[in-house]
């Protein structure tokens, strides 16, 4: 392929289009040694969370209530409060002793999430949290109402080590991890306030239980970098008997393309929905666009992606951005749907996403025309495709935007601690 100054590039039928180059707006990109983007992997060490209910296997949480002199039992009684009643509050939990009451439930349920901002769409129907963290980091998860479901965009992160270009999320890279029970927290708030009400946009004929019934891993962070915690959450997510009971159909863990990890998830035997947030199908866009190509290659990701549906039976998502001029050619369409299909039939389903227009910027909407080509042709060669809803943008909370600005910081300087 040949790369022609003034942004052009040649299709592979020989035609010079625009090509619009990934790169930053307003913030550089931390570089590695070798001058390439720089990956964080491993967490900064930082003081851990205190330790939580949702961070124990149910037998470390028998342990752990010994540990702080009561019976065993104690544990079932306190899962029940928490995960099926949303509350922390000792007062409400009339079956425990009252004299030990408030030292137990502070030991099991410390206060992990400070409520710093709340921002809703005039409907109501979707809510985005900024949480302050117990050291002070910031996150933030998005609350969606849909016909028949609700949807939670939890943070699996505080700050992100992939440093995609796009995204908001990656400038100030990776803070730390999210322990299990930060990310459990998430949803039990959220489940509080919709059992309060606070959650608009409930049509009539809409009969759906009024809780989180779905979970998207596309907050803060790429859940993947933080596999032990986000798996110990999703455990927690879909046990029945001691956890909140979900569906794992209903949980999308989604991920930039970290292939040994990957792996893993396909050999956990829990059928939670698996996206792969591809972007671009060819190496040469995707090395810009997803700092983490340069480890793992799009066939490798797509090889991986494949491994998953072998294993799970499960149908992969590929999320694609579509970027004006920069990933939304109608030739890399045409190639996304030959590498898919390469790979087998049936097996995965193409959802691109809509940016936001945005004036100015190289991070811009592609025409609707274009989307809509893109989109067609994806179909027409046998790939089920279809364009994403991007609520919650009109709040700053689709994927990429999740950041806390300087007000934010602002904010959660001010704020007292309300746990
Ligand atoms: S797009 Fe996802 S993986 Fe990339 S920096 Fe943002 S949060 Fe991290």
């Amino acid at each position: 392929m040949v790369l022609y100054p003034e942004n052009m590039i040649t299709t592979p039928e020989g035609t010079p289009v625009r090509q619009v180059r990934p790169k930053t707006e307003g913030w550089s990109q931390k570089k590695d040694a070798e001058g390439r983007p720089l990956l964080q992997f491993a967490s900064p060490k930082r003081g851990k969370p205190p330790l939580h209910l949702a961070d124990l296997t149910p037998d470390e949480r028998i342990a752990k209530v010994k540990e702080l002199g009561l019976p065993g039992f104690r544990a079932n009684q306190l899962e029940k409060h928490y995960f099926t009643h949303y509350t922390h509050d000792p007062a409400a939990m009339t079956d425990l002793p009252a004299e030990s009451r408030e030292e137990f439930v502070h030991g099991m349920l410390p206060p992990l999430l400070t409520e710093v901002r709340r921002l809703e769409t005039d409907r109501g129907d979707t809510i985005k949290f900024l949480w302050k963290l117990h050291d002070g980091a910031l996150v933030e998860s998005v609350l969606m109402r849909y016909p028949g479901r609700i949807t939670l965009c939890v943070s699996s992160q505080a700050g992100c080590g992939m440093n995609c270009p796009f995204c908001a999320t990656g400038q100030a890279g990776l803070t730390r991890n999210m322990s299990a029970g930060e990310i459990i927290e998430q949803i039990v708030r959220a489940n509080r306030l919709i059992a309060d009400g606070g959650l608009g946009g409930k049509k009539r004929d809409d009969h759906s239980a009024d809780r989180v019934s779905n979970i998207v891993f596309m907050g803060m962070g790429e859940p993947l970098a933080n596999y032990a915690r986000v798996m110990q959450a999703v455990r927690v997510m879909v046990d029945k008997d001691h956890g909140l009971g979900m569906s794992a159909r209903g949980i999308t863990v989604s991920t930039v393309g970290l292939v040994p990890a990957i792996k893993k998830l396909a050999d956990e035997n829990i059928p939670v929905t698996f996206a792969l947030s591809l972007h671009a199908p060819d190496d040469h866009l995707r090395n810009e666009l997803i700092p983490v190509n340069s480890r793992w290659k799009v066939d490798e990701a797509l090889d991986a992606a494949r491994e998953y549906f072998d294993k799970t039976g499960r149908r992969v998502s590929i999320e694609y951005a579509l970027i004006k001029d920069m990933n939304d050619h109608g030739w890399r369409a045409d190639l996304l749907a030959d590498k898919l299909n390469e790979r087998g039939r049936g097996w995965v389903h193409v959802n691109p996403i809509p940016l936001n227009p945005t004036p100015g910027s190289i991070w811009t909407a592609s025409e609707v025309s274009v989307q809509n080509e893109f989109v067609r042709r994806l179909n027409d060669a046998g790939i089920p495709t279809t364009l994403r809803d991007t609520r919650g943008k009109e709040i700053d909370g689709a994927c990429g935007q999740l950041v806390a600005t300087e007000a934010d910081i602002a904010d959660a300087a001010v704020t007292p601690a309300e746990l």
